[in-house]
């Protein structure tokens, strides 16, 4: 773990929040500055700093389940399942925490490209 990161305070316990999902590897939770009707972030337990880390050390399991996981979601809270799924990688692409997240984001229309 690395110090000083907030999900791997609320992954840990350290800050309470509900979990929408949970397993052995994966949690979901609400973002709590959504920036849509509906904003979740599906984040492995294990900590990679982002996915260019995680590919290398989660390998294709973790983030397939990220997906699977980002996508059941989705479809569920989606208005006729659609949604959006992003993950912000490197503060180029303006990454803010550095524990690798899927955001799951739906309820209102996305442009593209994005901004
Ligand atoms: P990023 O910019 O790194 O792709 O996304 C980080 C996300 O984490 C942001 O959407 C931000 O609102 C969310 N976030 C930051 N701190 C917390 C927190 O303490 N709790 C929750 N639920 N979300 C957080
Ligand atoms: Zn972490």
């Amino acid at each position: 773990m690395a110090q000083a990161c907030i999900f791997c305070d609320i992954i840990g316990g350290k800050i309470k929040t509900d979990f929408l999902y949970e397993d052995g590897d994966v949690v979901a939770f609400a973002d709590i500055r959504p920036i849509a009707p509906d904003h979740v972030l599906v984040v492995p337990r294990a900590h990679h700093a982002t996915l260019t880390d995680a590919a290398g050390d989660g390998g294709p399991a973790l983030l397939g389940k990220l997906l699977k996981v980002a996508g059941d979601l989705g479809a569920a809270r989606g208005p006729e399942g659609g949604y959006r799924v992003v993950i912000n990688n490197g503060a180029a692409a303006g990454q803010t925490v550095y524990h690798l997240h899927v955001h799951v984001i739906s309820g209102r229309h996305f442009a593209w490209p994005p901004g």
